[in-house]
């Protein structure tokens, strides 16, 4: 059947974990994971709740291939309200985390209320209590998975963390797991810290039971393994270079945003890429990649385990960092590199390390401090507000920065509000380069024009895992269309953000998709779950999860106004590169979008459309 049936729900006010059914008609309706929780979210919070008050909730969700033997079958996803957009958030992560609540007998757990002092849940399978963690505030995530094993005497628990930046009010905290892997977006961390919720451990020995047709569904997991295998991204690109496969391919596109999207080529982008990871350093000879690594029942292995030069000025005091550790991944190196103009890839992985040590969102903390930069370069912001001599591609003024940011000191506090509200204090709010306050990845959609529509719509701010049209754009999956005309941009885009709407829901990870299609996937959940789970009814599951997740964000006070993109991609033109010339055509795509997906000219879903999602 996919799911356990079993929610646990744990009233940090009270401190009690209350077991409860999950709601299997919404199931029916919302597959799991990304979908089942926003439905709980929606059904469970007021929209204009402040997201840090007790009365906002947070989910943690697996779906029903969690844990299973689908390829990438690890995904978790937390779920809850934005405190750096005011819109739904849902933020996905891999490791080993997702598939081990699977394992204890869960599928959801669902965090209700605040602890009146630090506390982490402990979970094994069906015991679930809340433990002191005074002990462990203040701490950094590495430190309280550390401590956490050590307490239980069991290094085989599985720990989703806040760090310093959670604590603090970074509005873009994360949740790391396993050491490297988080849930980065929207400032899901900000929101457990906001409930004094330390951690969540989970041991879980139960394995998976309860698949529909075993048979089929090994038939149709190994027939989707195959075709990930055989496809040239995911059997070949993300292995050997990971996600960083991209650095270049985007840069010669003139699609890099580079020093806060002035640029859109960076000079300096062979140095900071998936190939220069591989180069042996001049330094100690030794390349900076180690190996690859794979989250649960993952067959494509995109992840990058990186050392460190020991001798490079960021770390050669402090040997803790001298370790094979998780990155860099694309998004990660363009947001602390081309996004700030810095071509040094020691110092990127530094700062890197210390995101996910201290629980910070790489993509908005490094476009903040490409905004930072721009307003430093402008003379809006000086050396002594800052702190630091804060010039586009300045490496020491990055890792001075990532520190100051992680443990809340000086002008590191206000680079924890974000790009959108720091540029708004200093009075030049176009200088963010964001969507609803919350920063763009990797690909300038002057060069990519269905990314800007992607990211203008996209209900957790600008975000490239909302609808991927990179696939189609750039790679030609699953078919190839020009990333510089806006023309059958609004069907594309509302075709990815649906798709994306069940892999997300199903528990297994998007990069599937760059050799997956839906049909690819509908075997193995039809295999998995009891009921029908025909391609008609995925499609109609993933747009109904957008168009619930559009009615929160509605409902919150978001309008149409706010799918909108900053000025400079709307009028200046990119300088350089295929896209030379080129600004985004958002004016011209978003009324497409609008109509494409049965809205009023006012971004509102029509009463038909509602009605026929049933919603
Ligand atoms: S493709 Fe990469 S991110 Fe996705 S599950 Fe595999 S290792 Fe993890």
């Amino acid at each position: 059947m996919g799911w356990n049936r079993k929610v646990l729900r744990v009233n940090l006010t009270a401190g009690t974990c209350t077991p409860e059914p999950l709601n299997m008609s919404w199931a029916n309706d919302y597959l799991g994971s990304r979908g089942l929780a926003s439905k709980y979210l929606v059904e469970e919070i007021d929209p204009k709740v402040d997201a840090l008050s007790p009365d906002n909730k947070m989910i943690m969700s697996t779906g029903p291939l969690t844990g299973t033997m689908a390829s990438t079958g690890g995904r978790y996803t937390v779920v809850t309200k934005s405190p750096l957009t005011g819109a739904i958030a849902c933020s996905n992560s891999g490791g080993y985390f997702g598939a081990e609540m699977k394992f204890a007998g869960w599928d959801m757990i669902i965090f209700e209320g605040k602890s009146p002092k630090p506390v982490y849940l402990y979970l094994e399978n069906d015991n679930a209590e809340l433990r002191d963690a005074a002990h462990l505030w203040g701490k950094t995530c590495w430190e309280t998975e550390e401590g956490i094993k050590a307490t239980h005497q069991d290094p085989l628990i599985r720990i989703s963390s806040i760090g310093g930046a959670g604590e603090n009010g970074v509005l873009y905290a994360a949740i790391v797991n396993d050491l490297h892997r988080a849930a980065g977006r929207s400032g899901v961390g900000t929101v457990m810290g906001s409930k004094n919720l330390k951690a969540v451990a989970i041991r879980g020995t139960q394995g998976v039971s309860g698949i529909k047709d075993f048979p089929a569904f090994l038939a149709a997991a190994n027939a989707g393994k195959k075709v990930l295998a055989d496809n040239a991204v995911t059997g070949q690109g993300l292995p050997k270079y990971g996600t960083q496969v991209l650095m270049n391919v985007i840069n010669e596109m003139g699609a890099l945003p580079t020093r806060n999207h002035r640029d859109v080529q960076f000079e300096e982008a062979g140095r900071i890429s998936g190939e220069a990871m591989h180069e042996k350093r001049p330094t100690d000879g030794k390349t900076h990649l180690v190996t690859n690594a794979a989250c649960f029942g993952c067959t494509i292995a995109c992840g990058r385990i990186s050392r460190i030069d020991e001798t490079h000025f960021s770390v050669k005091n402090s040997p803790k960092y001298w370790g094979a550790s998780g990155g860099l991944e694309y998004e990660a190196a363009w947001a602390l590199g081309a996004a700030n103009g810095v071509g040094d890839l020691e110092a990127l992985q530094y700062a890197n390390l210390l995101c996910n040590e201290h629980g910070m969102d790489p993509i908005s903390f490094g476009a903040t401090v490409g905004a930072a930069m721009e307003l430093y370069d402008l003379g809006i912001l000086s050396k002594e507000q800052i702190g630091v001599d804060a010039q586009f591609g300045s490496a020491e003024a990055l890792c001075k920065l990532v520190e100051m940011t992680a443990h809340g000191e000086g002008f590191g506090k206000e680079l924890g509000m974000g790009s959108g509200r720091l540029c708004a204090k200093y009075g030049r709010p176009e200088l963010s380069m964001s969507v609803k306050n919350q920063e763009f990845p990797a690909y300038d959609s002057r060069g990519i024009q269905g990314m800007g529509l992607a990211y203008a719509t996209s209900n957790r701010g600008a975000c490239h895992l909302r609808g991927y049209t990179v696939a189609s754009e750039v790679l030609g999956i699953p078919v190839k269309t020009d990333p510089l005309v806006t023309e059958g941009k609004a069907d594309l885009v509302k075709a990815f953000q649906d798709a994306t709407g069940v892999f997300d829901a199903a528990g297994i990870c998007i990069f599937t998709s760059f050799a997956w299609t839906l049909a690819d996937v509908q075997p193995q959940i039809q295999a998995a779950c009891e009921g029908d789970w025909s391609m008609d009814k995925l499609n109609l599951v993933g747009e109904r999860i957008w168009n619930m997740e559009r009615q929160f964000n509605l409902a919150a006070g978001l309008t149409a106004k706010d799918d909108d993109l900053p000025p400079r991609l709307k009028t200046e033109p990119a300088k350089t590169g295929p896209a030379k010339g080129l600004v985004n055509g958002l004016d011209k795509m978003k009324p497409e979008y609008y109509k494409v997906r049965g809205w009023s000219a006012e971004g509102v879903p029509e009463k038909a459309t509602l009605e026929r999602l049933g919603l």
